[in-house]
């Protein structure tokens, strides 16, 4: 089976412009080549703390922005390529959900009309097929037909999301890249909502690229994970052997700091310290070296490549990942 998306050596870099002739002053590195794939189905998790980089490869896959470099194949078409006035064939099988749906969903419409809408863009169903989609969406997500006049400031957070969800399957795609769907939601709201994005998943055959900041949120809902720090993956693999064997100092850093009641774990914490370098002025060498106790010479000179290790699908961008943890 292939991969339905395939992202290679993905780059997405952002000019700054200042004084009064407004020129390029610096750039924002945010995306600093960025490989990985997902199959048909799967559930990849990309995690990494606020301004790594991992919201801007969402929506630079999804064409929001334009990428500085790389190729991103979904479903053998090459999407950087693709006319943009067709987008919207591509549209209809690779959704997103946003973490606040008011960025997605029109505040002056009603939420019929906002489900509706994919229908009518996509030339599907008669007027009254379509509502009778709208309401079985509805049900799908968990909300009662009271919500088709409703505006989305009329909801809670919870329900907005289901109101983004519902309107991100109304097509049934084959890809939703779901960007901190739960990171502004109660904890309690938060389960609800990843259990019905599961239910979903089992349903439709629907692969996720699902992206937060919280590994516990993560380790739920993926098969593979990958970790990123300052616009690069440093590690990738399995969600079960990272979570138990994490290979990287970061993604061992990031894993101590959450209480996770698991008694096989095998991290002990380890704090980590200082804040995120500006991908302004990216540091040379391995950009986690100003932040890692086991910096090393070669570390402040060489960037790690990302290489498998042990022989086999587990992936770690570090000079030293073999001899810190064996
Ligand atoms: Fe730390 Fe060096 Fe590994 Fe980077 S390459 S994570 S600085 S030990």
């Amino acid at each position: 089976m292939g991969s339905l998306l395939e992202v290679k050596d993905l780059k997405m870099h952002f000019p700054i412009y200042g004084g009064i002739l407004r020129r390029r002053i610096g750039t924002i590195h945010a995306v600093n080549g960025v490989s990985f794939n997902i199959m048909p189905g799967e559930t990849v998790g990309l995690v990494g703390e606020s301004g790594c980089g991992k919201t801007t490869v969402g929506r630079t896959i999804a064409r929001l922005y334009r990428a500085t470099e790389g190729e991103v194949t979904f479903d053998g078409i090459d999407l950087f390529n693709y006319p943009k006035k067709q987008m919207k064939l591509i549209r209809r099988d690779l959704q997103i959900v946003f973490q606040d749906p008011f960025e997605s969903l029109n505040s002056r419409h009603t939420v019929a009309t906002i489900l509706e809408e994919p229908f009518i863009i996509h030339n599907l169903g008669t007027p009254s097929e379509r509502k009778r989609e709208v309401k079985l969406l509805l049900e799908r997500v968990g909300l009662s037909v009271n919500a088709l006049n409703k505006f989305p400031h009329e909801f809670s957070g919870g329900q907005r999301q289901r109101i983004g969800i519902a309107r991100a399957i109304a097509l049934k795609p084959k890809l939703i890249i779901c960007d901190e769907p739960v990171s502004a939601l109660d904890v309690a709201i938060q389960s609800q909502i990843i259990n019905l994005l599961l239910e979903l998943q089992k349903e439709m055959s629907l692969a996720f690229l699902f992206i937060a900041h919280d590994l516990s949120v993560v380790r739920h809902v993926s098969d593979r994970i990958a970790v990123m720090y300052l616009g690069k993956i440093v590690e990738f693999m399995d969600a079960e052997v990272i979570y138990q064997e994490p290979k990287h100092p970061y993604t061992r850093a990031l894993l101590s700091a959450i209480p996770l009641p698991d008694p096989n774990r095998k991290v002990s914490p380890q704090l980590l310290e200082g804040d995120v370098p500006s991908p302004i002025r990216l540091p040379r060498g391995c950009g986690f070296h100003p932040r890692c106790p086991y910096a090393q010479d070669i570390c402040r000179r060489q960037a790690p490549e990302l290489r498998a290790i042990g022989g086999g699908k587990h992936l770690v961008a570090c000079h030293f990942s073999e001899e810190l943890f064996s």
